[in-house]
């Protein structure tokens, strides 16, 4: 079975969908919703292959409907999260053995599964459970979760390919083991995309893994466990157990046999779970591997030779995409004050013409916030805003949790490049603009820099080489991915590897070989073909 070098081919980006009208994928898509829409579902624990049902129930709700409950989740409890753990360690025994290639087979299965069969399925779970436009449920839930599974199998075989050299009498090899033990995956709701390659990613490598989805995304994570039964992964190798965060979390970092955490979700809540690691750090069997894409407070660069229609175009769709609600969101821009007037103007006609609503009226470009929390933390900052002397919201600035937790594309103009809406990540859609004179351009990069503790992703709008130069190098340490004459969003798997330093994360890179090789713990190999026979060295004979 084994007896074959086999070389994966670069992937090719699975091609994504327009959704236009009168497309067979439209009809598909709205089809798959009203069907979704109608059903009540159950979401059972998953361990080792089993349901279980614990009667401790959340709930699957609609953001953008909240009345309509879809259902409920189980949660799982101190003794099924323990069971989950052994299902993990008792499946890895074989998994870690299995050929790469037969692991590398279930990825690309899950990837043609998705293209072909889930596409509307995983659509439609993003649409209602996280209120994701056609188009954003298209790019994420449907296209990257299929290029991670490609491209991952992809990188894999480069990194088993990558090997010391051997002489004339050794052969030497390293081999890429697994992390002894299991490795906690923790998915934010904002990607359905990321939830499926914090977990798949280690599992790859021939880790198992205990999941837990977010509370607010956990329809989509269901039906991405099904994908992964469906393309023939083990039962047990991925294991699901929703529930609160600090409760499951608390239990699964306490075990001895926690070797790596697989996280995104929001600093807070990673600087809490690096400290639990710490003070647990005597019991592990072995370092775990941290890896932790965290939250951004993203920057546009406009200088002053810069298309104003270009980079108003970038700051509407990356401020407002998904209600802001991408950790690479566009949230603070600086302008030059000449450019101001002229560029408000353009961005003034391009909100007019947002519709917020129902993510199934395709029409509308915005939809709901995720839950009521994120609704009044958000309108917190809008009201902060209104109250301030420093600021002043120039264009939306209402929201409505009446039917859904909507919010009007918010933007924010300030005089204090340090008001709090330039600072902190609000995660909605709210945009704080800082005017600077041009002939401060380097001082105002430098400003940029220095201004928020994060450092995911960035945009220089300009025409000026020269400006575009000093951009990249002054803020090289500002964004992880940054982008010139492009919105900071939209990275794609296999074309910009995703992640970033400072608060936002350990930068390991999602969707490239730099973070899978945080999943392996090499063990390099000696052979001798003919080892000595005397312990003697010739520089010991006498003269
Ligand atoms: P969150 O931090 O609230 O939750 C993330 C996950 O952590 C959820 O599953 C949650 O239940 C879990 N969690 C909470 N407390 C925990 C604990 N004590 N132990 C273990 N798990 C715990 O984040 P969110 O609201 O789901 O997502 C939004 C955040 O994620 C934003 O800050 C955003 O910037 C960030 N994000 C970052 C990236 C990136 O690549 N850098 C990508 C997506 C989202």
């Amino acid at each position: 079975m084994n007896h074959t070098i086999i070389s994966i081919k670069e992937p090719i980006n699975e091609p994504g969908y327009t959704y236009a009208p009168g497309s067979p994928e439209r009809a598909l898509l709205k089809q798959e919703l009203e069907r979704m829409s109608g059903e009540t579902f159950e979401i059972p624990v998953i361990i080792g292959g089993k349901e279980y049902f614990t009667g401790d129930l959340g709930k699957l709700i609609m953001p953008h409907e909240h009345r309509h409950i879809m259902g409920t989740y189980h949660k799982a409890s101190p003794q099924l999260i323990a069971l989950a753990i052994d299902a993990a360690l008792n499946a890895q025994k074989e998994w870690e053995r299995i050929p790469w290639m037969e692991r590398a087979a279930l990825n690309f299965r899950a990837a043609e599964l998705i293209g072909r069969k889930y596409r509307y399925i995983l659509n439609a779970a993003a649409m209602l459970n996280q209120s994701k436009s056609a188009h954003q449920a298209e790019i994420d839930a449907s296209c990257e979760t299929a290029d991670y599974m490609r491209f991952n199998a992809y990188y894999m075989s480069i990194i088993y390919r990558e090997q010391p050299h051997s002489t004339k009498d050794t052969i030497n090899r390293l081999c890429y083991r697994p992390l002894e033990g299991f490795v906690f995956a923790v998915s934010p709701f904002n990607f359905t995309s990321i939830a499926a390659n914090l977990t798949t990613a280690p599992v790859l490598m021939g880790n198992v893994a205990v999941w837990k989805p977010s509370s607010t995304a956990v329809l989509s994570a269901y039906y991405l466990m099904r994908l992964f039964k469906e393309a023939g992964y083990p039962d047990g190798v991925i294991n699901f157990v929703p529930g609160s965060g600090a409760s499951v979390g608390d239990a699964v970092l306490a075990s001895s046999h926690m070797a790596g955490i697989h996280f995104t979700g929001s600093t807070a809540v990673f600087h809490g779970i690096w400290k639990r690691i710490g003070e647990n750090i005597s019991r592990y069997r072995t370092y775990p591997r941290i890896v932790g894409e965290t939250g951004g407070k993203n920057f546009i660069m406009v200088h002053a030779s810069a298309d104003l229609c270009e980079a108003a175009a970038a700051i509407v769709r990356g401020g407002f995409e998904y209600q802001g609600q991408k950790c690479s969101a566009a949230s603070r821009v600086y302008i030059p004050t000449s450019l101001w007037p002229a560029l408000k103007k353009i961005l003034e006609e391009m909100i007019a013409g947002i519709k917020i609503g129902d993510p199934r009226d395709f029409s509308n470009f915005m939809n709901a916030v995720i839950d009521e929390p994120a609704f009044d933390k958000i309108m917190g900052y809008i009201e902060k805003a209104k109250k301030s002397a420093h600021a002043e919201v120039i264009f939306g600035g209402n929201g409505d949790k009446t039917a859904g937790y909507f919010i009007e594309p918010t933007m924010i103009l300030t005089k204090d490049p340090h008001f709090v809406a330039m600072e902190e990540e609000i995660f909605g859609p709210v945009v704080a603009c800082y005017l600077y004179d041009e002939k401060d351009y380097e001082k105002t990069l430098y400003l940029c820099d220095e201004t928020s503790p994060y450092g995911l992703t960035g945009s220089i709008f300009a025409r000026d080489r020269q400006a575009i130069l000093k951009a990249s190098d002054i803020l090289r340490h500002a964004a992880g991915n940054f982008y010139v004459n492009d919105k900071p969003t939209g990275a794609v798997v296999g074309e910009q590897p995703f992640g970033g330093g400072r608060a936002s994360g350990t930068n390991d890179k999602a969707g490239s070989h730099i973070n899978l090789h945080r999943w392996v713990g090499p063990r390099a190999i000696k052979e001798n073909l003919y080892p000595p026979t005397d312990f003697k060295y010739p520089f010991m004979q006498e003269g």
